[in-house]
């Protein structure tokens, strides 16, 4: 029987497991793929404060792990497939069999949406991709297309130019939604191309990508761009099916909380992306983990008695 246990190893599931850890408790986090979460995938963090000159995504989780480690968290292995809330001990279903917690953090994080048009299942690892830090470098001096006009968008936009010899930007609207910092590299970067007001439609290619169709929105007009590799980047969804039908979701299946990341069902919180909440990022991610971490121990010594 653990004091909590934490469901999600990105920097939410960490910040969390290194205070509730170093506050003594008897914690446990659990993470289906490597801890680090959504950072794994990306080359370099230069608005996490503290790192004047920026950092590796994996530099700054793997630190950010061996913290928590260093005050004796315990990480394990295992995908969380099932939960049981509505007593004051709460079970976690694994695959390797069911655990006990006096509390429960959930930080699962979001995942990326997909266009859902022609071609997009068929070639997906195979030119279209959700992360240009990892597959950038595949690309170097040819074409491609990325989908989006929000902060990720561009940024990653801006990253592929470093390799491909132009990036397509396609965007559905007649502006961008990014950072005026953001916009205004990208609008003045040469590599970079703006097809405004258009949406995908289709993506060519047999065993890779060879062209996407693009649709004007307000003309209707299409055109094809011949580009060897598609980057979507239009939004995330929330990794909160577990929790569907126990605690309460917004409209878009993020976990609503109080101030104190207390979720609709006592000693439940939530921590990270997968919070229905404003600002996606690793620095509001690590401040909800410490809120929640916090909010625990109160919960704990109130549950004692
Ligand atoms: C390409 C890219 C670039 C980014 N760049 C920046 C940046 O420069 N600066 C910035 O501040 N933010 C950036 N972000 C956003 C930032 O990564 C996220 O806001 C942050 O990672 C959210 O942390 P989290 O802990 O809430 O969730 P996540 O990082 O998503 O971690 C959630 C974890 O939960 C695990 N999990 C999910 N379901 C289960 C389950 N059932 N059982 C066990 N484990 C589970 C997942 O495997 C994952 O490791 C970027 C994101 C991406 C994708």
């Amino acid at each position: 029987m653990y004091d909590v246990i934490i469901i999600g190893g990105g920097p939410a599931g960490l910040t969390a497991g290194l205070y509730n850890a170093r506050a003594r408790l008897n914690v446990l986090l659990l993470e289906r793929l490597a801890p680090g979460g959504q950072v794994l995938t990306t080359d370099w963090v230069e608005n996490y404060p503290g790192f004047p000159d920026g950092i590796s995504g994996f530099e700054l989780m793997d630190r950010m792990k061996t913290q928590a480690e260093n005050f004796g968290l315990k990480i394990q292995s295992d995908e969380v497939t099932g939960l049981e809330l509505s007593s004051e001990r709460k079970r976690v279903l694994t695959a390797a069999g069911a655990l006990e917690a006096k509390a429960i953090i959930f930080c699962c994080g979001a995942t990326w949406k997909k266009l859902g048009i022609e071609g997009e299942d068929r070639l997906m690892g195979k030119g279209i991709s959700f992360c240009a830090t990892c597959d950038g470098p595949f690309y170097r001096n040819q074409e491609v297309a990325v989908i989006g006009g929000g902060d990720t968008a561009v940024e990653e936009a801006i990253f592929l130019t470093r390799f491909v010899s132009k990036v397509h930007l396609v965007h559905r609207r007649d502006k961008l939604r990014a950072a005026r910092v953001l916009q205004e590299r990208a609008l003045s970067h040469e590599k970079i191309e703006f097809n405004w007001n258009a949406v995908p439609v289709k993506i060519y290619g047999e065993k890779g990508v060879e062209g996407i169709e693009l649709r004007n929105v307000k003309t209707g007009d299409v055109v094809r761009k011949n580009v060897q590799g598609v980057f979507v980047f239009i939004g995330t969804i929330p990794n909160s099916d577990l929790v569907k039908g126990l605690l309460r979701l917004d409209q878009n299946g993020f976990v609503v909380t109080d101030d104190n990341m207390q979720t609709s069902i006592p000693g439940v919180f939530a921590a990270g992306d997968v919070r229905s909440k404003l600002f996606r990022q690793i620095s509001t991610a690590v401040g909800e983990g410490a809120v929640a971490s916090y909010a625990v121990e109160k919960y704990l010594e109130n549950v004692a008695g």
